[in-house]
């Protein structure tokens, strides 16, 4: 491979497959993408019933943990990040979910980020997008990124629709649509009965221009940096380090954890903090590895007495066999599908103008982070807390690329977050007792009684809830003391130099983060072709 490109990708993820496509599609430029994990080529990836063994895969997995939690009692808490073409895209539950637009004109109004609006993210998650159920004013149609809607449904599911429509919860198909609220089957990033990832929607076809040129197993150690300039970057390829060139940029896309960590390796970030590693400071800049967000989630789970969940057991086992067989010859069937379904959107006590929390319905004994296979059958219901006012932060533990970043998310640390997630475990467990499920609800399968008081439901939420994966604001746009990104993605104060992920959001967005990471990365690919 030639040393030298126009651009240098760091990250094949959910952000660099965009780049990638985009950078090398009118010929005039070469690109390079540089990618820390292998191919893509496993059957789990591709197979949505296989999701459970894809999140916990790990060799396509960064494998994290969070420093113990102080308010989740003590508690480590796991963090998958995907590590192979497509990034995180590859192992995600592949739900398609914009956020609010409300959510991008804050983002221009509250952080300063020109450029950034609700009507500008919209023009661009329509642009890429192709739609297999929605059309106009909302949706659109022969972008790369199929999306289409979950079926065909479990029947729990179609139950737990009624027992949200007991609680007065509005219907809506479409969560991407006029509103968030209400509750509705989950559109998902699917093709054919297949995973679309980041790398099958964008960055596999973009393979086969001669200008583009991909990497795998290439673990990116620094930035290369000469009078205030990114020239390249320093990479370990099959054990041997060697330096890429990059004539024009070096776009780092990372993701929210490994993005700031590469800036901070650079001597980029709070100066005492690098000088504590001995890392020599070329870029004092405080606000890397800041103002981390996530959504966390809590479950409710109850066991159920007949087997129509997704499940294992000896009941269903010939139905199973008959499923497997189905797969593995016609690529059709129940693993096509998607085991998390029902999606919901409501308001905790402590909800702004918008809804606050997200609802996650499995027909299915889940386990946090599908880490245990359960036996038996039973139903799923996740909550998260999509506003949370907490804020985390990123530090070194060393200056060896190879060492993790330390990871403290500070969960629970303002006291409406704690209301909002106690509303959430509260309103789960209450669903999943609803009259909708007559026939098939057994128990409740936590440590949890229908009679708990609010402070043994916060102290159950204390003790299990995990996150959702979706870091964000770790290199955040913005005009303020600690925005480390102008709202050009543009690591401020360094020239050549951008941050492109989900590390970039000014504030995490309402829903699931892959679309809008895309977005960010669709509006970052017209930014810089702009200033060519
Ligand atoms: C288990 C899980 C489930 C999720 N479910 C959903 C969902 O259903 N819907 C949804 O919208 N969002 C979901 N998300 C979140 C969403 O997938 C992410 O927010 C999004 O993919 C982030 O994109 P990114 O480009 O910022 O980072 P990533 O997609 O994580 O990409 C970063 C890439 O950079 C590579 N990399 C990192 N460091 C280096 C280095 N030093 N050198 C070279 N390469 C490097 C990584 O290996 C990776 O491929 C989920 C995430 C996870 C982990």
């Amino acid at each position: 491979m030639s040393d030298v490109f126009d651009y240098v990708i760091v990250g094949a993820g959910s952000a660099g497959c965009v780049l990638a496509d985009r950078l090398s599609a009118d010929g005039r430029s070469t690109v390079c993408v540089l990618e820390a994990g292998g191919k893509d080529e496993k059957v789990n990836i591709r197979t949505p019933m296989l999701l459970q063994f894809t999140i916990t895969d790990p060799s396509i997995n960064w494998d994290y943990w969070t420093e113990p939690q102080k308010n989740l009692k003590d508690r480590k808490l796991y963090w998958p990040r995907g590590k192979t073409l497509g990034g995180s895209s590859s192992i995600n539950a592949m739900h398609y979910m914009r956020g609010a637009l409300e959510n991008y004109d804050s983002w221009r109004d509250d952080y300063g980020c020109e450029g950034w609006s609700g009507q500008e993210a919209l023009e661009a998650f329509k642009r890429v997008e192709n739609n297999e159920d929605h059309g106009l004013p909302w949706h659109g149609k022969g972008g790369p990124l199929n999306v289409k809607t979950i079926r065909p449904l479990n029947p729990l599911t179609e139950m737990y629709f009624n027992a949200c429509r007991e609680r007065q919860m509005p219907e809506n198909p479409d969560h991407n649509g006029a509103s968030q609220e209400g509750f509705g089957p989950y559109q998902v990033t699917q093709k054919g009965g297949k995973r679309c990832s980041a790398a099958d929607a964008f960055l596999k076809p973009a393979m086969q221009r001669p200008n583009l040129t991909v990497v795998t197993g290439a673990l990116c150690h620094r930035v290369l940096l000469e009078d205030g300039r990114a020239t390249g970057v320093r990479v370990e390829v099959d054990g041997e380090e060697k330096d890429v060139i990059a004539r024009k940029e070096v776009i780092l896309s990372g993701g929210a954890l490994n993005s700031p960590h590469l800036l901070m390796l650079s001597g980029i970030g709070p100066a005492d903090h690098l000088r504590e590693h001995g890392i020599s400071v070329e870029h004092d800049l405080p606000g890397v590895g800041e103002n981390m967000q996530d959504h966390l989630d809590i479950m409710a789970r109850a066991r159920t007495s007949k087997p129509t969940s997704i499940g294992y057991s000896l009941r269903k086992f010939p139905a199973t066999a008959r499923d497997v067989l189905q797969w593995m010859f016609t690529g059709s069937g129940a693993f096509t599908v998607n085991p998390v379904q029902g999606c919901g959107f409501a308001r905790s006590s402590v909800a702004g103008d918008l809804p606050d929390l997200q609802l996650v319905f499995i027909p299915a004994l889940a386990s946090p982070h599908g880490r245990e296979t359960l036996t038996g059958h039973g139903m799923s219901l996740h909550i998260c807390h999509l506003y949370p006012k907490s804020r985390g932060r990123l530090t070194l533990k060393s200056a060896d690329p190879r060492d993790h970043i330390v990871i403290d998310p500070n969960y629970l640390d303002h006291e409406e977050d704690v209301t909002a997630m106690t509303d959430a475990l509260e309103m789960a467990s209450d669903i999943l007792r609803s009259s909708a499920f007559d026939g098939e609800y057994k128990y409740h399968d936590l440590p949890w009684v229908p009679s708990a008081s609010r402070s043994e439901l916060e102290d159950d939420m204390r003790a299990r809830a995990e996150t959702l994966y979706h870091p964000t604001s770790t290199c955040a746009m913005g005009t303020g003391e600690l925005a480390v990104t102008d709202p050009q993605c543009r690591v401020r104060g360094l020239e050549g130099l951008r941050v492109v992920d989900a590390s970039v959001m000014p504030a995490v967005p309402g829903g699931n983060t892959n679309a809008p990471t895309i977005m960010v990365a669709t509006r970052a690919a017209d930014m810089i072709l702009a200033s060519q």
